[in-house]
C-alpha cells in the first residue's frame, strides 16, 4: 500500500474555515446570540404552517426549478423569470456566480474586511482575491477598487451595506464606479441586509441592474425574512448571467420546505416588515447608547453595529460572554454585534458601557 493520499486541489490549501457565530453558550447565564446577524423573532405562524405542510413530503425531490418561488419573486420584484436564479442561501448564489465566471488566473475584488464568505469562495474557485481596504470610515474605497480592477478581473463584490461594518455606499458613488468597471466584468451587489436600509440615497440594487447588463443583485431569505435555517437566496441578473447561474446550481439544492416559507413570506412581507421596523428602532437605540457612552460607531444601515476595538477585541467578547451574549469578534480588528431583541440589546449595551469604564 502507498503512502499517498487522494490528490486535492493545491487551491484549497490555507483556505480558512468559515467560521459561523458561536452559538449562545449551553448551561451558561441567560444566553442571547447576537453572533450571526439572524432574525432574532421566532417563524411566523403562516410560515411556519407552509414549512411544516411541505414537510409532510420530504420523501420527495423539491421542485427543482423553484417554479413557485421564481413567479412569487419576479412579480413582487418586476423582473421577467428568466433573470432569476435561486441558491441554497445568497452564499450559494455567490459561488455559483464564481463558478460561472473565475478560475485560476482570474482575479476577484472585493473590500476588505467585508464578507467572510468572499475570500474562501474566490479561493475555493482558484480565482485570485483582490482586497481593498475599506476607507477610514469603514467604507467601501469604489475609486481604489475600479483603480485594481484589470484585464483578469471577472468578478467585483460591493457589499451594500457591508458586513461587518454597516456601512454603505450611495448611489452617486455607485454609479460613477459602474460607469468606470468595463461592461465585460461582473459587478454583484450584495444586498443581504436591503430591507434595513432606511438612508434614501442608497440605492435598490435591482433599480440599477435594469439598465446595467454586468450588474446581479444578490437577496437573501436569510436576515429580514427571517429564514436563515432553510437556506434560500436568490439573484436578479440579465439572462446571460442567470442562466449561467441556473446552470451551475446545486441541484435540488434548494427544499421545498424552504420554497414554500419563502413564498409565505413574501406574501406576509407586511408583517415581516413591520418586525424589520422594530429591529431598526432597536439598531438605532443601540447606536445612539453607544455613542453616548463614547464610543465611535460607524453608520450602519444593517441589523449589526461594529466597534473597532483593535488589540481588545477579544477581551471585550469575553466580557459580553461573561454576562450571556455572545457577539461576532474579528481579533486584533473589532467585533460585530447583532441587533437582537430588547432585553439582548440591553444586556449588551450595558456591559460595553462596564467595559467603557474599567478601560
Ligand atoms: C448573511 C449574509 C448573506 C446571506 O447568507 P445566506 O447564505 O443567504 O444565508 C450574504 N451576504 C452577506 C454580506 C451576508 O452578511
Amino acid at each position: 500500500m502507498s503512502e499517498t493520499t487522494p490528490k486535492l486541489r493545491p487551491e484549497l490549501d490555507g483556505i480558512p474555515t468559515y467560521k459561523p457565530g458561536r452559538p449562545a453558550a449551553a448551561g451558561g447565564p441567560v444566553a442571547y446570540k447576537l453572533s450571526s446577524n439572524e432574525n432574532p423573532y421566532p417563524p411566523l405562524p403562516g410560515v411556519m404552517e407552509s414549512a411544516l405542510s411541505a414537510a409532510q413530503s420530504f420523501n420527495r425531490y423539491p421542485d427543482m426549478a423553484c417554479t413557485g418561488l421564481m413567479e412569487e419573486l419576479a412579480d413582487r420584484f418586476g423582473v421577467p423569470l428568466t433573470h432569476l436564479a435561486t441558491g441554497t442561501g445568497s452564499v450559494g448564489v455567490a459561488q455559483s456566480l464564481l463558478q460561472s465566471t473565475s478560475g485560476p488566473g482570474d482575479e476577484v475584488i472585493f473590500a476588505w474586511r467585508s464578507f467572510e464568505a468572499y475570500p474562501i469562495i474566490t479561493q475555493i474557485s482558484g480565482a485570485t482575491a483582490v482586497r481593498v481596504p475599506l476607507t477610514e470610515g469603514e467604507v467601501h474605497d469604489l475609486d481604489a477598487m475600479a483603480d485594481a480592477i484589470t484585464d483578469r478581473t471577472r468578478l467585483i463584490f460591493v457589499c451594500n451595506p457591508n458586513n461587518p461594518t454597516g456601512t454603505v455606499v450611495r448611489r452617486a458613488a455607485l454609479e460613477r464606479f459602474l460607469d468606470r468597471v468595463p461592461s465585460d466584468v461582473l459587478v454583484v451587489l450584495d444586498e443581504a441586509y436591503r430591507e434595513f436600509i432606511r438612508d434614501p440615497e442608497v440605492p435598490d440594487g435591482i433599480e440599477i441592474y435594469r439598465h446595467r447588463p454586468n450588474v446581479a443583485v444578490l437577496r437573501t431569505f436569510s436576515k429580514a425574512y427571517g429564514l436563515a435555517g432553510l437556506r434560500v437566496g436568490f439573484a436578479v441578473a440579465h439572462e446571460p448571467v442567470a442562466d449561467a447561474l441556473r446552470k451551475t446550481a446545486v441541484p435540488f439544492g434548494v427544499s421545498q420546505l424552504a420554497q414554500d416559507a419563502a413564498v409565505a413570506s413574501l406574501r406576509a412581507e407586511d408583517e415581516l416588515l413591520g418586525r424589520v421596523g422594530s429591529l431598526v428602532a432597536e439598531r438605532v437605540r443601540v447606536r445612539d447608547g453607544l455613542v453616548e457612552q463614547g464610543w465611535t460607531v460607524p453608520e450602519t444601515q444593517a441589523n449589526f453595529v461594529w466597534l473597532r476595538l483593535g488589540d481588545r477585541t477579544v477581551d471585550f467578547a469575553a466580557a459580553c460572554e461573561k454576562a450571556g451574549v455572545v457577539i461576532r469578534p474579528f481579533a486584533g480588528e473589532g467585533v460585530r454585534v447583532t441587533i437582537g431583541e430588547h432585553e439582548a440589546n440591553d444586556v449588551f449595551l450595558k456591559t460595553a458601557e462596564g467595559f467603557r469604564k474599567e478601560a
